[in-house]
């Protein structure tokens, strides 16, 4: 991979985060929507177990998607784009500066970068 193409990755990586992060920031307000409607059922019926259940599945459920769209679907799509060490895995986008300086992984120094 040259520097210019390295580069371009890079950019379409940081261009493709828009939409898990948006994702995160809907599943954020998906938070805040199932709280209103928790206080209102509470308002109405009190502290019942549906409730506390129906809010304890709806928490566990809106986590466990926040954190697939904030670890597994950045890594993936760096995978994909070949933004990681083939040796270590490491990833080779803004974290790990030295790779546009010496065309080498910052972690294991394996040469990724085809020398200019
Ligand atoms: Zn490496």
């Amino acid at each position: 991979m040259t520097i210019e193409d390295f580069n371009a990755r890079r950019l379409a990586y940081r261009r493709s985060q828009v939409v898990p992060g948006l994702a995160f920031f809907g599943l954020f307000c998906a938070a805040g929507v199932v709280t209103v409607f928790a206080a209102k059922r509470m308002d109405r019926v009190g502290l019942d177990s549906v409730g506390v259940g129906v809010l304890a599945a709806s928490y566990t459920l809106i986590g466990l998607l926040m954190y697939y769209v904030l670890a597994w679907v950045p890594r993936r799509r760096l995978v994909q784009l070949g933004l990681t060490c083939p040796k270590c895995g490491a990833r080779l986008n803004g974290l790990n500066p030295s790779v546009t300086a010496s065309g080498r992984c910052g972690c294991c120094d394996t040469q990724v970068l085809e020398s200019r």
